[in-house]
C-alpha cells in the first residue's frame, strides 16, 4: 500500500490522481490533501479519502472547510503555504504528488524532497523556476522524481530503452493549441473562451492559455532540460496536432523511440504512481487505423514568440526562467480578466525579461526575489499599454 500526499487535489490533474487512487484502493491510500480555494470539492475529497492532514490555501476559508467536515477532522486542517509544506512532508506519506498550478508549487516540492519523499511532479513551474536547485536536492536526499507532465512521462518511458549517455535528442511534441492556424489579426482579437477551448486535452485555465500561446511548450523545454539533464540545443519541439505521439527520444545510432496513446492524463499519472509497474486502467485503446494521419510540423516562432522566449531565458540562465514564468502568470491572469489582448501576453513577458536582471547568486532567495520583481515589471507593462 503506497501512501500519497496530494497537492493541488481539486484541479484537473488532482482529480485525475484521485480517480486512479479510487480505481486501485488496494494499492494506494491518501494521507494528505492540499488545495487552493475550492473548499466544497476539498471537503468532499476529505470525506471520501479520510486523510490525516488537509491544507487549504486561503486561511480565511479554513472555517468554511471545517464547517463541512465532521468534528474529528478539525485538528487536521492546516492553512496557507506552510500548510501545503506540512502536507508535503507528512511522516506517513511514501510519495508526494504535486499538481499545484504555478509558482506556488516550488516550496512544497522542495519540502517534500527534503523530507525524503518520492515526488510525482505535474507542476512544471517547480523545475522552470529552480531546476538546478531542485535536481541537486533530489540527488542529495536520494529521492525519485517521476514526471507526470504527459510529454515528460513519454520521454521518461522512452529513456527506459537505452542509456542516458547514448541520447542525442529529446523531441517534445506540442498540439499547437486552438490557434495553430490563426493569422495575426485573428490572434490579436482572440477571446479567453476561445483560448480555453483546447482541441485535444481537457485542462485547467492557466495551462490552456499557456497551450494557446505555446508558452506551455516553452516551460516544458526548460522542465526537460533539468529533468533529463540534456543541453537546451538537444531539445526540439515539433507541432503534432493530433496529440497521439506524446514525445520522442532519439539515440545516437539514429533510433527514435516514441510513446503513443490516447490523450488521457490518467496514463502518465498511473505510470508515476505505480512505477515501474503498469496498471490496467480500463481505458479505451489507441486504434491506429482510426486515428487518421499523424502530422508533424515546425512551430511558428513568429506568431508564437513565447516558445522562442523560453529558449532565450534558458540560455540566459540565472533567474531568467523564473522571471519568464512569473511574468507569464501575471499576463495570463490579465488576459483571462480581459485586461489585455491575447498577443499582449508575450509582449508583457518580453518586457519583464528585459526589466529584471539575471542575478549573480542562484539560490532560493534570489529566485523568489526575481519572481516578485518580475510580477511588478509585468504589472507595469500591463498598465503602460
Ligand atoms: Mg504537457
Amino acid at each position: 500500500m503506497k501512501a500519497l500526499a496530494l497537492l493541488g487535489s481539486t484541479g484537473s490533474i488532482g482529480r485525475n490522481v484521485l480517480a486512479v487512487v479510487r480505481q486501485f484502493p488496494e494499492r494506494f491510500k491518501v494521507v494528505g490533501l492540499a488545495a487552493g480555494r475550492n473548499v466544497d470539492l476539498l471537503a468532499a475529497q476529505a470525506r471520501e479519502f479520510a486523510p490525516e492532514c488537509i491544507a487549504i490555501g486561503e486561511p480565511e476559508l479554513a472555517a468554511a472547510l471545517a464547517a463541512m467536515l465532521p468534528a474529528r477532522y478539525q485538528s487536521r486542517i492546516v492553512v496557507g503555504p506552510e500548510g501545503n509544506c506540512q502536507v508535503a512532508s507528512l511522516a506517513s506519506a511514501d510519495m508526494v504528488v504535486s499538481a499545484v498550478v504555478g509558482s506556488a508549487g516550488l516550496l512544497p516540492a522542495l519540502a517534500a524532497i527534503r523530507a525524503g519523499k518520492d515526488l510525482g511532479l505535474a507542476n512544471k513551474e517547480t523545475l522552470v523556476m529552480a531546476g538546478r536547485l531542485v535536481m541537486e536536492a533530489v540527488r542529495a536526499y536520494g529521492v525519485h522524481l517521476l514526471p507526470i507532465d504527459s510529454e515528460h512521462s513519454a520521454i521518461f518511458q522512452a529513456l527506459e530503452a537505452g542509456r542516458r549517455e547514448d541520447v542525442s535528442r529529446i523531441i517534445l511534441t506540442a498540439s499547437g493549441g486552438p490557434f495553430r492556424t490563426w493569422d495575426d489579426q485573428a490572434l490579436a482579437a482572440a477571446a479567453p473562451n476561445q483560448a480555453l477551448a483546447h482541441p485535444n486535452w481537457n485542462m485547467g485555465r492557466k495551462i490552456s492559455i499557456d497551450s494557446a500561446t505555446l508558452m506551455n511548450k516553452g516551460l516544458e523545454v526548460i522542465e526537460a532540460r533539468w529533468l533529463f539533464d540534456v543541453a537546451p540545443e538537444q531539445i526540439e519541439v515539433v507541432v503534432h496536432p493530433q496529440s497521439i505521439v506524446h514525445s520522442l527520444v532519439e539515440y545516437r545510432d539514429g533510433a527514435v523511440l516514441a510513446q503513443l496513446g490516447i490523450p488521457d492524463m490518467r496514463i502518465p499519472i498511473a505510470y508515476a504512481l505505480a512505477y515501474p509497474e503498469r496498471l490496467d486502467l480500463g481505458l479505451s485503446r489507441l486504434n491506429l487505423t482510426q486515428c487518421g494521419n499523424l502530422a508533424f510540423e515546425q512551430p511558428d516562432h513568429r506568431r508564437f514568440s513565447a516558445l522562442r522566449m523560453a529558449y532565450a531565458a534558458l540560455a540566459m540562465g540565472g533567474v531568467k526562467p523564473a522571471v519568464l514564468n512569473a511574468a507569464n502568470e501575471v499576463a495570463v491572469e490579465a488576459f483571462l480578466a480581459g485586461r489585455i489582448g491575447f498577443t499582449r501576453i508575450a509582449a508583457v513577458v518580453a518586457a519583464a525579461l528585459e526589466a529584471v536582471g539575471q542575478g549573480d547568486e542562484l539560490d532560493l532567495a534570489a529566485i523568489l526575489a526575481a519572481d516578485r520583481e518580475a510580477r511588478i515589471a509585468a504589472e507595469r507593462a500591463i498598465g503602460a499599454a
